[in-house]
């Protein structure tokens, strides 16, 4: 009497060879590649210059501030990161009382540096943004700033 079987065949042994061979490829090929793990916090990845992490300010380079205290950033903001306390003196230069960036709300999207008529921002290289409080998410990023001054000294002749 016969007796009937519904299991599948078993697989080809004769087949192992040419699977070892192609792991063993794989491994090699693996091995030749050039490391691209790195030891951090010992060392760090060189940022690509077009890579966008939290707003800074742009300096001069006499160190003066270039920021005019126009607002056009935060009205272009889409998240409200933005609070610039400034104030108009009566001789129409402009005092900046502090200019508020929420960093933990920012989104990274650099629409306020594209509509910063005057280079005053950009987007930093700095990744390394964690805190561990809540204040540290609100910064300041200028303080007691004459910036109208600052501009009339680089212009002589506004
Ligand atoms: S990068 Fe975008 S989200 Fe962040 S402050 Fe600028 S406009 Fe706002
Ligand atoms: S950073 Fe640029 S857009 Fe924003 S207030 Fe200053 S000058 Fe105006």
């Amino acid at each position: 009497m016969t007796v009937k079987t519904t299991h599948a065949p078993a697989p080809e042994t004769t087949r192992w060879p040419s699977g070892l061979l192609r792991s063993a490829r794989i491994a090699v090929i693996n091995l030749l590649r050039p490391n691209v793990v790195i030891k951090y916090p010992h060392e760090r990845y060189d940022q690509p210059e077009r890579s966008r992490w939290a707003v800074e300010q742009v300096f001069g380079e006499d160190e003066s501030v270039k920021c005019t205290a126009c607002k056009i950033c935060e009205q272009s903001c889409p998240d409200h990161c933005i609070k610039i306390d400034v104030e108009t003196r009566p001789d129409k230069t402009k005092f900046i009382h502090s200019w508020g960036y929420d960093r933990a709300a920012c989104m990274m999207c650099g629409l306020c540096v594209e509509a910063c008529p005057y280079g005053a921002i950009h987007m930093g290289h700095d990744y390394e943004l964690a805190h561990r409080e809540t204040s540290e998410k609100h910064i300041d990023l200028l303080s007691e700033v004459a910036a109208a001054e600052i501009r009339k000294k680089e212009a002589p002749d506004a």
